[in-house]
């Protein structure tokens, strides 16, 4: 890290406080990184800004777990010249995934205005890149904001790193081996989070349902987190097929507060990818788990994300993930094209960008029309709302549903389902 030749500009005239630009790219492990960037900014007086033009700092964190994030990531950061020229003393810290791959020596390189690289593995600790630039933080706390999802949804990280060895991904190389985050601190975390204004805390980690602390397991974890006051729905993601046990079966069974919803990635629908992908489990295993987990949750609602073109996928496997979708009953599905992560000759694309391209339509149109279907069985169903507006909000089984009024802000109210628009349910508050 270097040491600042010269001191970081003071607010401009007539200005309060300085301003931190934060720029975010991925997943939600990435906004909760970023949420706990700006917690820092603010401890040393800092407050967000929208506004580039305005801001007296710049973070840029980024995503690698497909070529075209990394490529969107250094567009970005090569966008942040002119705004350097215009403000010398402003300060430019790229963090993250993509960050962590290039390296601080590529990056510093290519672009000499950034003052500061922090990756993937070191980002819990920003702080000192942050002490480099503008000195100790102030023995001070800031209260929590969620910058992501609304003021009564907070993420709560749980474990970082994974340490799967999914053929295609780069994830355990840029954010390492998993490491479980202390159940205190978790509970900690969700607590503070709680106090400000969250009525839902997303557990987050690469493999969350994998989470283990001395002698506390996943469901352990989730019995102390679904008993902190003030906490009306848990949510986790992204939990892995082979990491579920009867613990959580009988829990999620039980324990209503736990949303009726689940984020699984499956990849695809041919056992011959799944072997290929490293997954660990059958498409009749991922299944199976589908049928115990509704028979304890037969509301349940699944999402999930699915890969196209990976190396040798034949119209034959293809069409298994086609069937799949219908079988599965996915509520929404995530579809990627397969983006080599590697050299290997083996982990090149074999599918003309075309092909892939074709097949990902297919996928896409395939998804849209399960997705109505499995919304439209919400009508004439009484929902429980989390609301985020007077108008606005969620359903445990995740679903956005809207009403003409009635609800309350960070309240939980049921809702009868009239009618489906779209994505979104409509429906009457019935009982608040
Ligand atoms: N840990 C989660 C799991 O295994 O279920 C997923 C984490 S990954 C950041 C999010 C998604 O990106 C994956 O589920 C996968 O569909 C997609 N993905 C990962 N590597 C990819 C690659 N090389 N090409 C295309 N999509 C990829
Ligand atoms: Fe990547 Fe998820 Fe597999 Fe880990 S479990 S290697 S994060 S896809």
């Amino acid at each position: 890290m270097q040491k600042p030749e010269k001191p970081a500009a003071p607010p401009a005239a007539g200005r309060a406080a300085r301003l931190v630009h934060i720029i975010t790219f991925g997943c939600q492990m990435n906004e909760a990184d970023s949420e706990n960037i700006a917690a820092s900014f603010r401890r040393r007086g800092f407050e967000l800004t929208d506004e580039l033009k305005k801001a007296d700092a710049v973070v840029v964190n980024t995503c690698t777990v497909r070529q075209r994030a990394e490529d969107k990531a250094i567009s970005q950061i090569g966008r942040l010249r002119v705004w350097k020229e215009k403000r010398p003393e402003g300060r430019v810290f790229v963090v993250g995934c993509a960050a962590q791959k290039l390296g601080g020596k590529y990056l510093k390189h290519r672009f000499p205005f950034v003052d500061e690289v922090v990756g993937a593995k070191a980002i819990v600790n920003f702080e000192e890149a942050l002490e480099s630039q503008f000195g100790p933080a102030p023995d001070t706390e800031t209260a929590h904001k969620n910058l992501f999802r609304s003021p009564q949804t907070a993420y709560v990280t749980i474990m970082r790193g994974c340490s799967l060895k999914c053929s295609y991904c780069i994830v355990p190389a840029v954010r390492g081996p998993a490491a479980f985050i202390p159940v205190e601190t978790i509970l900690e975390d969700a607590a503070v989070k709680i106090k400000a204004g969250a009525r839902e805390i997303v557990l987050l980690g690469q493999t969350v349902n994998s989470y283990r602390h001395g002698r506390t397991t996943f469901s352990g974890l989730l019995e102390r987190a679904l008993a902190l006051p003030g906490l009306e729905r848990l949510r986790f993601m992204s939990p892995h097929p082979i990491y579920f046990d009867d613990g959580f079966t009988a829990l999620l069974a039980s324990e209503k507060k736990l949303a009726r919803h689940m984020h699984l990635p499956v990849q695809s629908g041919s056992d011959r990818i799944l072997k290929l992908m490293r997954r660990g489990y059958t498409r009749a295993q991922y299944l199976a788990l589908l049928a115990r987990l509704r028979a304890a949750a037969p509301d349940l609602a699944v999402s999930t994300d699915f890969i196209v073109g990976y190396p040798g996928e034949t119209e034959k496997d293809f069409e298994e993930t086609l069937t799949l979708i219908k079988e599965g009953r996915f509520s929404l599905a995530y579809c990627f094209k397969y983006s080599p992560r590697t050299d290997k000759p083996e982990m090149a694309a074999t599918l003309s960008e075309g092909e892939i391209e074709a097949r990902l339509e297919r996928l896409l149109a395939a998804v849209r029309i399960n997705s109505r279907v499995i919304l439209n069985e919400r009508i004439g169903k009484i929902e429980e709302v989390l609301f985020e507006t007077e108008t606005y909000g969620r359903t445990s089984g995740n679903f956005a549903l809207r009403v003409k009024a009635g609800g309350i802000p960070g309240k939980m109210a049921e809702v009868a389902v009239a009618g489906a628009d779209k994505n979104t349910l409509n429906g009457k508050v019935i009982i608040l």
